[in-house]
């Protein structure tokens, strides 16, 4: 049987979409799909695990392995470093996970330049009032803080054009089967298909 490779997925989106959120459920319901933990130099948040939500590293850290070469992509994120580990995301693919990288439009650019057969994934909230309601609800947070983050989101979203599909997070549940369906549309590619059964065609086309 042939060896098979995940499929790498891209997923952007701004924040208050409800990315991670969708992301965690998918993984939990579709077997062989894993997300890839990247490397920050934010702080933790509160609740936040180290080697989980992200590998917390300081500047000098995330330096040495921008020399190292360590990062598939990288990027300054709202003042922040976020990178994607080289070597973690190619065995997660060499094990046959289909892998996904939760990042920002930056990474997603330079993702695409080395690896084109990434598929990338754009999550939109509704409407312009659904995402500031959601980064209202976020805490309490200043009107100076909430229109910070819409002119953020905003800069994000005018990146969408960039991916291969749109997913529009109104109702969760819709939305995660778009993403199921995506999902199970790459298993379905012939590319794949052709790997996986390799030897079943062969016997077909075969007279
Ligand atoms: P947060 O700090 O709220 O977890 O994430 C802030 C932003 O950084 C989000 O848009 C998220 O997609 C992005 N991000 C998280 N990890 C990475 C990464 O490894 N690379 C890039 N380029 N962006 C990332």
């Amino acid at each position: 049987m042939t060896h098979s490779h995940g499929t790498l997925y891209i997923v952007s989106a701004p924040s208050g979409a409800g990315k991670t959120s969708l992301v965690k459920a998918l993984i939990e319901q579709v077997d062989e799909v894993r997300v890839s933990v990247s490397h920050t130099t934010r702080p933790m948040r509160p609740g936040e695990v180290d080697g989980v939500n992200y590998h917390f590293v300081d500047h000098a850290q995330f330096r040495q392995m921008i020399d190292q070469q360590a990062f598939l992509e990288h990027a300054e994120v709202f003042g922040n470093y976020y990178g994607t580990a080289r070597s973690s995301v190619e065995q997660s693919l060499a094990k046959g996970h289909d892998t996904i990288l939760e990042i920002d439009w930056q990474g997603a650019q330079q993702v695409r330049r080395v690896l084109p057969q990434a598929r990338s994934i754009f999550i939109l909230p509704p409407s312009r009032e659904a995402l500031r309601e959601r980064l209202n609800n976020r805490g309490q947070d200043s009107n100076g803080v909430i229109e910070q983050r819409m002119a953020q989101a905003t800069d994000e979203m005018s990146h969408y054009h960039e991916y291969d599909f749109v997913v529009i997070n109104d109702e969760f549940s819709i939305a995660l089967q778009d993403l199921k369906a995506i999902v199970r549309s790459g298993h379905l590619a012939s590319q794949r298909q052709q790997a996986q059964l390799q030897q079943l065609l062969d016997a077909l086309l075969s007279d």
